[in-house]
């Protein structure tokens, strides 16, 4: 029910488009890294500086104006240059929906191209996130079109859809992200019981994990994580096959301890104005997170109290002394 309103909110492009305007608000500023480039490289030299690597996703949605698609690919043209300039350890994520994927596939296989040679001549990763199914075998044909040419690419594969495997096996020479799935999905193309989810999850990650390349398990979810631990040591998979993802600002202690305990460790790093679809679909998965809100409006209105008391204690001082 409340994951249903969260998803609702998270595609209502009103107020997407009014929460851009105000930066970042209602607790988002904790799960994104900053609203421009400088803050965000700060919050990815804070994150190496624990043995953390990043990938910064620009964030951005319901991209419908050629303009505003070419916006997007120069804003990420220009992190790559930061990710070189400042050497960080950091990859790119990006949406082919925020560079055109909806307006037209030559036009989005244009600017991913750009982004894609200019990080292949750093020796910089580019991964293609997933979106809703309706983007799922477009993005895999841009995926394997640049992949004649290019070999720093990799993409997501999320175990909701009932293809997940079928994905999985004919890209298993790429470097995969492993998800559950953000977005809501019909019953026609994914499990909606979420055992089912989680145990396709747990197929999916050994099975890349024994037979593919690089493996990222991306989740939160510490009995995957327990699990994977057990999973490679009894199949004597080593570190430099995988890494753990965790979102920038979720479990931050857990994040610090898989990287303090010799895991390879890679934080997703959103930055931008454009935090409100992001950020509703975070309250969705798991609707605890509006602990982040409560905490902002707590914050606020504990600064307007402590404000208001203070503006009554002097005016009781002024009036006394009259
Ligand atoms: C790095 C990264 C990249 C992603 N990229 C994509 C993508 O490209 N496409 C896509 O569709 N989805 C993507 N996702 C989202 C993903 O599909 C899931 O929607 C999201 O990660 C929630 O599922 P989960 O595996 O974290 O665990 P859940 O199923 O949400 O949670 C399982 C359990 O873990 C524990 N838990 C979870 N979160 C917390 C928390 N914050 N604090 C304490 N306990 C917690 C709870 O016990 C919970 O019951 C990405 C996720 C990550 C982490």
């Amino acid at each position: 029910m409340l994951k249903d309103f969260f998803m609702g909110l998270s595609q209502n492009q009103f107020l997407n488009t009014a929460a851009k305007k105000y930066g970042l608000k209602m607790g988002a500023q904790n799960v994104v890294a900053g609203t421009n480039i400088a803050e965000t490289i700060e919050s990815i030299k804070e994150l190496n500086k624990h043995g953390i690597s990043c990938t910064v996703d620009n964030l951005g949605e319901f991209v419908f104006e050629k303009e505003e698609a070419v916006a997007a690919k120069q804003q990420i043209l220009a992190v790559i240059e930061a990710i070189h300039e400042n050497e960080v350890d950091a990859h790119i994520s990006l949406k082919p929906s925020q560079l055109g994927l909806d307006i037209d596939y030559d036009f989005c296989k244009g600017n991913i191209e750009e982004i894609v040679a200019a990080a292949n001549k750093y020796g910089i990763f580019v991964n293609f996130d997933m979106e809703d199914h309706a983007r799922l075998q477009p993005s895999f044909n841009l995926l394997d079109e640049l992949s004649t040419k290019y070999d720093n690419i990799g993409t997501v594969i999320q175990a909701y859809f009932f293809r997940a495997e079928e994905d999985l096996h004919k890209h298993k020479d790429y470097r995969l992200r492993i998800v559950k799935g953000a977005y809501k999905e019909p019953a026609e193309v994914a499990y909606q019981d979420k055992q089912e989810i989680d145990k396709n999850y747990i197929e999916l990650i050994e099975w890349h994990l024994l037979n593919g390349k690089f493996t990222s398990i991306a989740t939160h979810d510490h009995n995957v994580i327990n699990h994977v631990k057990q999973f490679v040591k009894d199949n004597n998979i080593p570190n430099e096959k995988f890494e753990f993802q965790m979102l920038y600002g979720f479990r931050k202690d857990m994040q610090l301890e898989l990287a303090k305990e010799g895991y390879n460790f890679c934080t997703y790093v959103p930055f931008g104005q454009d935090w409100y679809g992001y950020f509703m679909r975070r309250l969705a998965e798991r609707p605890q997170n509006m602990n982040l809100v409560v905490k902002q409006v707590f914050t606020k209105k504990t600064n307007t109290m402590i404000g208001l008391a203070a503006g009554a204690f002097l005016l009781g001082r002024l009036t006394s002394k009259k």
